[in-house]
């Protein structure tokens, strides 16, 4: 099913990302905690698209395991980075091909090494051209594009980036899903200056439950996200103390669902990190 037709069908649109694993026992793992979390009915699974296209055929395997073996809709991530038109083009095809109805298309990070990003020779600078492309060579694809509602880290400005944004949702975009966050008013600021702009798909909050303190705070330093005082606090304190992080990380995760679902999000994106105790708890308690 299309992006557009998930939305128009369910009030509510729940979706997990997972990244594709390195190996056959990552695999094995994923596949299982995907079988739990297939049973609160996310509208789709959302495979993502390594740095550089390193993950450039897994992406398409998974995307192929989530519609076959897990019967849900797939959605396949896929960058800029590294390939011209020309190769761009090929892989539409082939996920088009193995059955892929809907892409996340992002521009993806500079390459390792590079202080900015670079265009591939024949390539492509900005996501919106990567909307613009997909629309083109397969109109009837779902698109999704990413939002940054505490800006995006290379923007001058939240005015700025919100004007990118638009030109994304103009090319064709059918569903904004945001970068994690842990301040629900800096969604809503963000949703509301998106509708003034004349943004008017739905706008989707990215949660990233909290398991391990140290790996999120390595997330949020490569994305400038705020993090509140008190919050850092208490896993400070719990620090060495891997099951207090993960219920304090779930009950933060919790509240702010709630809060977002009172708010009237059209659904929320669950940046699983490839595991599902943590997601299993916060949809148990928000369903
Ligand atoms: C939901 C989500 C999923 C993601 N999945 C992946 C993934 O699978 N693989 C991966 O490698 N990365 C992924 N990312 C990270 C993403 O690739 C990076 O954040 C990247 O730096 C920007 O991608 P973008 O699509 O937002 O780029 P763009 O929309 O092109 O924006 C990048 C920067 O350029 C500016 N800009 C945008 N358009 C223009 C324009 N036309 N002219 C001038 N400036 C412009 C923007 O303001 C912004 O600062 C994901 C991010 C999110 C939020």
């Amino acid at each position: 099913m299309r992006l557009s037709q998930i939305f128009q069908q369910r009030k509510f649109v729940l979706s997990i990302e997972i990244f594709p694993p390195k190996t056959v026992e990552g695999d094995i793992a994923l596949k299982r905690h995907l079988e739990t979390l297939v049973q609160f009915d996310p509208a789709f699974i959302s495979c993502t698209y390594g740095a550089g296209g390193s993950t450039r055929d897994r992406t398409l395997q998974w995307c192929k395991t989530i519609q076959g073996e897990l019967t849900r809709t797939a959605m396949a991530h896929f960058t800029c980075v590294g390939s011209s038109r020309e190769e761009l083009e090929q892989w539409l095809s082939e996920a088009v091909a193995g059955g892929v109805r809907n892409i996340m298309a992002l521009r993806g990070d500079p390459q390792h090494g590079q202080a900015a990003f670079q265009a591939a020779e024949g390539g492509l600078s900005h996501a919106n051209e990567l909307v613009s492309l997909i629309r083109e060579v397969h109109s009837g694809m779902g698109i999704g594009v990413a939002g940054y509602p505490e800006k995006h880290v290379e923007a001058p400005s939240l005015d700025v980036d919100l004007a990118h944004l638009k030109t994304k949702v103009d090319a064709g975009a059918d569903a904004v899903f945001t970068q994690l966050f842990f301040v629900n008013d800096n969604f809503l600021r963000f949703r509301d200056r998106c509708e003034t702009l004349g943004i008017r798909i739905p706008i989707v909050p990215g949660i990233m439950p909290i398991t391990d303190f140290a790996r999120i705070q390595r997330i949020i330093s490569m994305c400038g996200t705020q993090f509140p005082a008190e919050l850092s606090r208490r896993l400070e304190a719990a620090k060495d103390d891997a099951a207090s992080q993960f219920e304090i990380g779930v009950e933060h995760a919790i509240s702010q669902c709630e809060a977002l679902k009172a708010a009237g999000v059209p659904g929320i994106h669950f940046y699983a990190l490839n595991k599902s105790d943590a997601c299993q708890k916060i949809l148990e308690a928000i369903q």
